[in-house]
């Protein structure tokens, strides 16, 4: 069988505390809990990362990520909420199997994420967008 730990708690080949479940998506509490109520929302077809998903999948994870965003809020009032969300291994990415975290949060909870803001001039900003945009050009369905 797969030997990827998501797959196989989809599987329920090993045990999870699962709190949402539909057709393409598992919601379950993170074992590693950076604060309490820290729930994965993992597609359950395997898919590495975000590149990965078909759209279904990506509109599916977006549906279950509010709903348990909100019964998080109204369980546990946190003062925030963080939506964590890796691909690769220089981002962190650890389970390479797609998933995002939504973290509550409260002040001082001692978790962080460094940002080393460049702020480019204006023109810069042009030309990345650019570069993108012809992708999303070449890339849109026909029709
Ligand atoms: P990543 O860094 O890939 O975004 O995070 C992977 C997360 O999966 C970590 O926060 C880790 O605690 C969690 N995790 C890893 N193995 C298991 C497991 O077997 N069960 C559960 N519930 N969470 C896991
Ligand atoms: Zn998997």
């Amino acid at each position: 069988m797969s030997d990827c730990v998501f797959c196989r708690i989809v599987a329920g080949q090993i045990p999870s505390t699962r709190v949402y479940e539909d057709e393409e998506v598992l919601g379950f509490m993170d074992i590693g809990h950076v604060n309490p109520g820290h729930v994965l929302v993992a597609v359950k077809k395997h898919a590495e990362n975000l590149y990965a998903l078909e759209e279904p999948q990506a509109a599916a994870v977006a549906r279950a990520s509010v709903r348990i965003a909100r019964a998080i809020r109204e369980a546990f009032s946190p003062a925030g909420l963080s939506v964590y969300q890796a691909n690769g291994k220089p981002a962190g990415q650890t389970v390479f199997h797609y998933h995002l975290h939504l973290v509550p949060r409260h002040e001082g909870d001692g978790m962080q994420l460094t940002w080393p803001v460049k702020n480019p001039p204006r023109e810069k900003l042009e030309e990345y967008a650019a570069r993108i945009v012809e992708r999303l050009q070449a890339a849109r369905p026909q029709g």
